[in-house]
């Protein structure tokens, strides 16, 4: 049977989320520091551990078939890889700042000024749909100090706290793309089984993330108020408890809306709440 390979962060950011989601896929590896890749001991697949820049063009070549990468990285090497699916961590923004005493008002202000950046290809296309002409100065790292330097008036970089912005004396002031880690594939292997299985085990985990497993007690007088905040899965489990006319309600809430629904739970009678982390969910 063919092996599939799939490229992570060797460290850095997306390193420690990426492994932590493979290994809730149920995937067994060694996580070496060391190494550059991994067999996994219990599925058709070896972990290749990169530079996460060179993650796209691995996969777009097919040295390896998945791949785990910010989306930002994708667009900024323009390769041709199929997105399959968003993974909802290493969230950030890729934003231009400037310094904190500059009084710009629109983005009309950037025309003829230079912004630093270790995203020339994503900056080019966002000025140009907005009809600016900047000088866009390409570095490869530590892009927030420019300004300071004299380097350049103003920078595009990723954001997700706006601390290191904050502490070089800058504000954020124009959002350029929002950005998480994303599942990418080869060309064609979407279709793939071993690759739709990959892909069905990892939804499996991220939906359980978004979802906790509730179990509550309530008087049968009070159950249809209950069951009517409570859409679930299906409809909730009933089960009787020992004390007569009271049942405990098994089902599953969005985490999105938990506390909202909670305080609705217990107005509606609900008591001795329980809730609990859910490992996987299998449609
Ligand atoms: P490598 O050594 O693999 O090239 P790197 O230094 O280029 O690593 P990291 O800083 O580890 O990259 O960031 C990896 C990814 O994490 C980014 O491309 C981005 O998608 C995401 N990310 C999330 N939050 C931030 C942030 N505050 N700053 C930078 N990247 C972030
Ligand atoms: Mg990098």
């Amino acid at each position: 049977m063919k092996t599939l390979k799939i490229a992570i962060q060797k460290s850095g950011r997306l390193n420690e989320k990426s492994v932590e989601l493979l290994k809730n896929c149920g995937l067994s590896f060694e996580n070496y520091k060391s190494s550059l890749i991994s067999p996994v001991s219990n599925f058709p697949l070896e972990i290749l551990f990169l530079r996460d820049d060179d993650i796209p063009e691995y996969v777009q070549d097919g040295i390896a078939d998945l791949g785990i990468v910010g989306e930002n990285v994708i667009q900024e090497t323009e390769v041709k890889v199929s997105y399959l699916q968003r993974l909802g961590f290493g969230k950030c923004s890729l934003k231009i700042a400037v310094p904190n005493n500059d009084d710009i008002q629109n983005l009309a202000g950037l025309n003829g000024k230079s912004i630093a950046t270790t995203y020339p290809v994503i900056l080019g296309k966002f000025l140009k749909e907005n009809g600016i002409t900047s000088d866009i100065r390409t570095i490869s790292g530590s892009v927030e100090i420019s300004p300071g330097l004299g380097l350049a008036d103003a920078i595009c970089d990723l954001v997700s706290t706006g601390g290191t912005l904050k502490s070089n004396g800058l504000k954020p002031f124009a959002d350029v793309m929002s950005s998480e880690a994303v599942l990418i594939g080869r060309k064609g292997s979407e279709t793939e089984d071993l690759v739709l299985e990959l892909i069905q085990r990892i939804q499996s985990v991220l939906r359980a993330k978004e979802t906790k497993y509730v179990v509550l007690n309530v008087h049968r007088d009070n159950l249809a108020a209950i069951t009517a905040l409570l859409p679930g899965v299906k409809s909730p489990s009933v089960v009787p408890l020992a004390e007569e006319n009271w049942v405990a309600v098994h089902t599953v809430i969005p985490e999105r809306d938990f506390w909202d629904r909670i305080s609705q739970l217990k107005q509606a009678g609900a008591q001795g709440i329980v809730v609990m982390p859910i490992e996987k969910i299998i449609l």
